[in-house]
């Protein structure tokens, strides 16, 4: 079972006066898919950052499976999370696919006798096995991101966090990706922690948290979310890129009327 208890969390990042995130209490449900999205700039990574021991609290305390989040305990809390970033490029360094998803295995110092096994295993799990000698550069953008996940499922974490890690794929690609990991989550009791602003992602989502002007402003299912079309335009999420266009020139005291508005008329 593992949970995260997040309580009184502030951070401010040290050459910042304010902080990012401030008085932040939340909680993560085992085995549960929890999707967290917000403006730019609002503090999803941060807190994503924070919940991994990559960052230290300013004030404040994270719990991941009952184990407090501090720097003697960061060995046992990264063996319990895996982090998928948005751009698959950054993730690659092995020659090949196999050579990849080895290297966390090495660093984990695994049996050399052991590796293969753990390798093939963790390559059929994201249907990537026939790549295994393919350089990552000869992939496409959602074969790398299967081969990351590979990579992460190879150390058998309890909890993945995608930050934005479907935003460079195209449309096909990530629904693939995200019906492989909805299976993946099923199979081996994973929970997932998805920063997105996808709305195929956050209604995947058993539970959503808004974070807005360092706060938690909102949780709920995605139904729930979802219907808040007021919350949705105040942080850009699934709202049509006219009507945000719109709320940019109402806030900066710009008045053009509606139809002007319609992205097809202004081309
Ligand atoms: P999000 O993931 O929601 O886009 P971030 O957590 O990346 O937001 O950033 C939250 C705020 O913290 C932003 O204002 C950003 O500029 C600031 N920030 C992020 N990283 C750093 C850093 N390393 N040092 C100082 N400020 C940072």
């Amino acid at each position: 079972m593992t949970g995260i208890k997040i309580r009184k969390l502030v951070f401010t990042y040290p050459d910042s006066k304010y902080p990012v995130l401030n008085n932040i209490n939340l909680d993560f449900e085992p085995f549960s898919w929890t999707a967290i999205i917000g403006h730019n700039g609002s503090g999803k990574s941060t807190l994503a950052r924070l919940i991994d021991g990559l960052l230290s609290p300013t004030a404040g305390s994270i719990e991941v499976d009952g184990i407090q989040v501090n720097e003697s305990s960061l060995g046992q809390i990264h063996q319990q999370i895996g982090f998928v970033f948005q751009n698959p490029e950054n993730q690659f360094v092995g020659a090949t696919v196999a050579d990849d998803v080895a290297f966390g295995l090495e660093n984990r110092q695994v049996a050399q006798n052991e590796m293969g096994e753990k390798i093939d295993k963790a390559l059929k799990m994201v249907g990537m096995s026939d790549y295994k000698n393919t350089a990552p550069i000869n992939l496409s953008g959602g074969q790398k991101q299967r081969v990351a996940l590979a990579g992460i499922l190879a150390l058998m974490p309890k909890i993945i966090i995608l930050d934005e890690a479907t935003s460079m794929l195209d449309p096909l690609a990530r629904q693939e990706i995200l019906s492989l990991l909805q299976r993946l989550k099923n199979e081996y009791n994973l929970s997932i922690i998805s920063i997105t602003h996808d709305l195929k992602e956050i209604e995947l989502a058993d539970k959503i948290i808004v974070l807005n002007d360092s706060q938690v402003v909102k949780q709920g299912t995605p139904s729930e979310i979802l219907k808040d079309k007021e919350l949705l335009l105040e942080i850009g999420v699934g709202v049509p890129a006219s009507q945000q266009l719109q709320k940019l020139l109402v806030e900066r005291g710009i008045n053009i009327p509606n139809r002007y508005l319609n992205l097809e008329e202004l081309k």
